[in-house]
């Protein structure tokens, strides 16, 4: 399915457009374009490789579920966490930024600057919550609406770890602020839908999966405008064969592979300029 747009160059019509979604809300608003738009795009040089940012839950005074055998999601979000960057920088196919590399506290809000600031490619929150009954592994996106009871429960946990997060808009006029950005979290939920995707089909070539694999839900984590993003559940410290399987480093091996072929994937569907021919 095509929206009509249509774009030759490397980068793909999804993110050129996105890109330049952004850069005109930020001229809406008189701000300073930010340095990476000030410069030639490819320089003298080649363009950068795309920047993926794997943010790790929790961290610090917030160690997220712990388990009965007392594994705190913090620890085991970090582990799976460095155990994917280093697969990525191995296959040299993107850039790899942590949002935390230690067990120290981010807010939620400063988790999704990061990736905007360095308009990250893709966004992609690790976690290993609790919820009753739930066992295997789960991909969650942005929705105003929660297709579920478990997504919703899931989402008002995470988005206890911090009051704060969500977006600050320039100031510019309500209306044309309101058209930007429709626009931009259009394309925007494009990508993380193809993300959502990608993941769940890797993860279910390694690990068990919760029924209905792919669930949506306002989680604060996800809510930049302009970076496609997904939140992974790696399987529930609630449940005592998943915490048990997490504390495995095999089993968080084969949470990385799988995690490492979805972003693969969607780098090459980027990359092939594929970004308008699915929704
Ligand atoms: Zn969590």
């Amino acid at each position: 399915m095509s929206d009509g747009f249509d774009a030759k160059g490397p980068l793909g019509p999804v993110m050129e457009r996105r890109r330049l979604l952004g850069l005109a809300l930020l001229f809406a608003a008189g701000a300073p374009l930010p340095a990476a738009a000030q410069q030639p795009a490819a320089g003298r040089g080649r363009a950068p490789l795309p920047l993926v940012v794997i943010d790790p839950g929790h961290g610090g005074r917030d160690p997220g579920a712990i388990g009965r055998a007392g594994t705190q999601e913090k620890r085991i979000a970090l582990a799976v966490a460095l155990n994917l960057k280093a697969r990525l920088e191995q296959a040299r196919r993107c850039r790899v930024l942590l949002t935390r590399s230690s067990d120290v506290f981010v807010p939620l809000g400063r988790r999704i600057e990061i990736a905007r600031q360095r308009q990250a490619t893709l966004f992609l929150s690790l976690h290993a919550d609790s919820a009753p009954g739930a066992r295997g592994a789960s991909v969650y996106t942005l929705s105003e609406t929660a297709s579920d009871s478990l997504a919703e429960a899931l989402a008002r946990r995470e988005n206890r770890a911090d009051a704060a997060g969500g977006l600050r808009l320039p100031s510019v006029s309500p209306e044309v602020q309101r058209i930007l950005l429709s626009l931009m979290q259009h394309e925007t939920r494009t990508g993380s839908e193809r993300l959502a995707r990608l993941t769940v089909a890797a993860l279910g070539q390694q690990v068990p999966l919760l029924p209905n694999t792919h669930r949506r839900a306002r989680f604060v984590v996800l809510t930049a405008p302009d970076v496609p993003a997904a939140l992974v559940e790696m399987g529930f410290l609630s449940h005592p064969q998943d915490e048990a399987a997490l504390n495995r480093a095999a089993h968080r091996a084969r949470l990385a592979t799988a995690l490492a072929e979805a972003v693969h994937g969607y780098l090459g569907m980027r990359a092939a300029g594929l970004g308008a021919a699915e929704g």
